[in-house]
Order: structure tokens, then C-alpha cells, then sequence
């Protein structure tokens, strides 16, 4: 039976993957299917690419719209982060649905095949790998079985975020998931080096052993796979990113600026509401034909910490829906600067008032800047010719290329298959 297996190394970009510090992701980069020209998706979040990488899709067409999003449940627009564990359930009551478009898990299961996901980052990013609880989905706020059946606190994933949380996920997976219970589908997803990123220098000593405990646990799932495959025939196995990082500038506290100049009643008025996603932020409105929409446009043309901003039918060109509450983007201004440790890119952020922190210095993304948007993707098995590929390639491939390995249909997707020979 054809299998696939993915691991995502959350937020480690390209550039830092390094022979000192990745000697195992370095050394399989070269004997796997590299695709050097691999880009993320807008916003360049992890909740937002883990629904982009289950479906194949750009948030236009599965609606996941960022970490954080507005929703209306009968008061008006109010902006909620999407990685805690009760959003799924709030998006559900206030749309009546979750993604709009179907997961790995759910073309598998509609194909009498099995889906298994471990992840180790928010509940948010986790679930909306399978939202409608097709397959199974391990977290440490809660896991599911089908059916969204809670499973018994004993079978669940009691880790934390960090190195060791991350090691016991994988040692498990290994064992049980692809050892066991040998799904069609099996997927790990690290919070290294993300979660220390977001909270020490890109490049610093703590940031470097994250990137190392990423390569090390990566290791230990390739050994798994290549001793149960040992020729490469039955499984595809993918190892990648969801989205790089750039090193935080200033913060814009954009509600306040937004009140100053008279575009918004007060801080937590629903006529504009701000979604903070790091080094971007959309922007919803409860009229979205309104005059409003115009007005907050041309103030933000006037301001320096803009990189640059995207209105009404442009949201179409990074993949934003053209018809809903959010009828502005924006990216925050980047620029090359190195870091101290040698680390190019910075970028402003956008305030986020539901986990407002101090982090200038720090890793973040959300945006467009050109090191966020390196996630690394490594192919192998699967006929993948080793070699580095210059194919334009995005996260939304992961998805058509697993179904296509394992003869499962696959439309209705924005991604494509990954070719098979580098070009
Ligand atoms: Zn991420």
C-alpha cells in the first residue's frame, strides 16, 4: 500500500538551513527533490498555511484568513485569535462551517483511507488541518478521533511547546504512527524552531539549537521511513516549512493610529476592525461597500510603516477573497538589514492586542518580506529525481502531490503535483 509522510519544521526558512547547525536536513537535501523556489502563502501564518497545506488551497478558497480573524456572532465584528482551541467551534456557529474546501483527510476517508496528524503548535493550527474530524488529530489542548470523537486524556499528546515536547511527539509518531498503525496519511508538525524564534534573536545560540533539535527529530522520522521502505517505492515523504521568519522593527499599535485619525469609533468598535497577523494585518469592515474602505486606504498611502497595502479586487493577486468583510491587507515595511547574528531582514509588526508582548529583536511573519516567505520543501520517494528544482512550488502543492502518490482525486485544488525531475 502507497503511503505518504510530511513533517513541517514550523517557521525554519531556507537560507538557515546550515551544515553546523542541520547536518541531517543538509545531507538529505541532497538526496531528495529540492524546490528551491518554494513560497508560502498570505498571510504567511501558521493557522493559514496549515489549512492552505491540508487542502491545497489559497485562503480565497478555504476561507482560513490568518491567525487571528473577525467574526460576527450577533454583536458585530470582533477580531479572535484563531489558535485557541474553541475557535473551530466558534467559526462553525457563526458561519456554519469551517474550511470551504475539503482536506487531505476528507478526500482519504471518502477514498476508505486513513489520516493522521501530530501537531505540536496552537490547537487553531492543528485542528484546521482536519476541522470536521475526518481522521485523527493529536494536540496537547485536546485529540480528536473521527467523528471529532475527544479521545481519553491517557491517548492524548500531553507535550509542550519547545525541544522536549517536540522529541517525545516524534519518537511517538514514529513508533506508533508509522510503525503501527501505518496510515495513508501521517503528518508531524514541530514547534521548532518557531517557538523559540518568536522569542529569541534569529541566529542566536537558542535559535540555532532549535533549528538542530528540528534536524535531529526530522532524522529520526526519516530512519523510520527508510527502514520501512528501504527502496523508496511505497512512501512519499515530504519535509518542509510552513513559512520563514524576519526579525521584528518597530511595533504599530494600528487600531490607536486608526481612532487618532478619525477612521475608527474606538479601539473595539466593529465599524473597522484590525486582524493582526504578525507583519501583516487585514483589515474587516462591517460595511465592506462602504465609503470607509476608500478612506482607510488613502490614509495608509500617507504612512512611512506601510510596506504596502492591498484594496477591494487587488486582495485577489495574494490570494485573498474579493467578496468578503476584509476588503484591506497589508504588509508592514521590511527591510534588509542584518540582525546581530548575521541574519538578514526586518520587518514592522502590527500590535496584537490579544497576546501583546515585547518582541523587537525577535522572529516574526504574517507578510510578504522575501525571508518569511522561504519555507524549505524536501521530496523523496515517490519517483522524485534528486536534484534542486527551480519550479515555482507553494505550500498548496503539498496536498495535489500526496493525493496524486497515493491515486486519490484531487479537485478543485489552486495547487498542482510537484514535478517528478528537477529543471
Ligand atoms: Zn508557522
Amino acid at each position: 500500500m502507497k503511503r505518504a509522510v510530511i513533517v513541517i519544521c514550523d517557521s525554519l526558512r531556507t537560507d538557515l538551513i546550515t551544515p553546523s547547525d542541520s547536518p541531517f536536513l543538509t545531507e538529505l537535501g541532497q538526496r531528495s527533490a529540492r524546490f528551491a523556489s518554494h513560497a508560502g502563502v498570505f498571510p504567511s501564518t501558521t493557522r493559514t498555511s496549515a489549512a492552505s497545506i491540508a487542502t491545497g488551497c489559497l485562503p480565497a478558497r478555504h476561507g482560513l484568513l490568518g491567525n487571528t480573524m473577525a467574526l460576527d456572532e450577533g454583536d458585530g465584528l470582533v477580531c479572535l485569535s484563531v489558535g485557541r482551541p474553541d475557535f473551530r467551534d466558534r467559526l462553525h456557529r457563526a458561519t456554519g462551517r469551517t474550511l470551504h474546501a475539503p482536506t487531505m483527510a476528507e478526500r482519504l476517508d471518502g477514498a476508505g483511507e486513513t489520516a493522521i496528524a501530530f501537531s505540536n503548535v496552537s490547537p487553531g493550527a492543528a485542528y484546521f488541518l482536519d476541522p470536521d474530524g475526518y481522521g485523527w488529530v493529536y494536540n496537547a489542548a485536546g485529540s480528536y478521533g473521527p467523528g471529532r470523537r475527544p479521545l481519553p486524556a491517557e491517548d492524548g499528546l500531553a507535550i509542550a511547546k519547545g525541544e522536549a515536547g517536540d522529541t517525545v511527539a516524534t519518537e511517538r509518531f514514529c513508533e506508533e504512527v508509522l510503525r503501527r498503525r501505518a496510515p495513508a496519511l501521517a503528518l508531524l508538525w514541530l514547534s521548532e524552531p518557531d517557538y523559540t524564534g518568536h522569542h529569541t534573536p534569529l541566529g542566536s545560540p537558542a535559535h540555532r539549537r532549535a533549528i538542530a533539535s528540528a534536524d535531529a527529530n526530522v532524522r529520526r522520522v526519516a530512519e523510520t521511513v527508510a527502514a520501512l521502505d528501504p527502496a523508496g517505492e511505497r512512501i512519499l515523504f515530504l519535509v518542509g516549512s510552513d513559512h520563514g521568519m524576519e526579525t521584528v522593527d518597530q511595533t504599530i499599535d494600528l487600531d490607536t493610529r486608526l481612532v487618532e485619525a478619525g477612521l475608527k469609533r474606538a479601539a473595539t468598535s466593529s465599524d473597522v476592525v484590525v486582524a493582526p497577523n504578525g507583519t501583516a494585518a487585514l483589515l474587516y469592515f462591517a460595511d465592506p461597500k462602504g465609503a470607509l474602505v476608500g478612506e482607510v486606504a488613502r490614509f495608509l498611502e500617507t504612512q512611512d510603516w506601510v510596506g504596502r497595502a492591498f484594496v477591494g479586487s487587488e486582495l485577489a493577486e495574494i490570494g485573498l477573497p474579493t467578496d468578503s468583510a476584509v476588503q484591506i491587507a497589508l504588509t508592514l515595511k521590511p527591510d534588509d538589514r542584518v540582525n546581530p547574528h548575521g541574519v538578514p531582514g526586518h520587518s514592522h509588526i502590527v500590535r496584537d492586542s490579544l497576546e501583546p508582548k515585547e518582541c523587537t529583536g525577535f522572529g516574526q511573519h504574517g507578510g510578504l518580506g522575501s525571508n518569511e516567505q522561504r519555507p524549505f520543501l524536501l521530496a523523496s520517494g515517490s519517483s522524485f529525481v534528486p536534484g534542486v528544482y527551480r519550479h515555482r512550488s507553494s505550500l498548496v502543492d503539498i496536498a495535489p502531490t500526496v493525493l496524486q502518490h497515493l491515486g486519490v482525486g484531487m479537485a478543485g485544488m489552486d495547487g498542482r503535483p510537484l514535478p517528478r525531475h528537477p529543471a
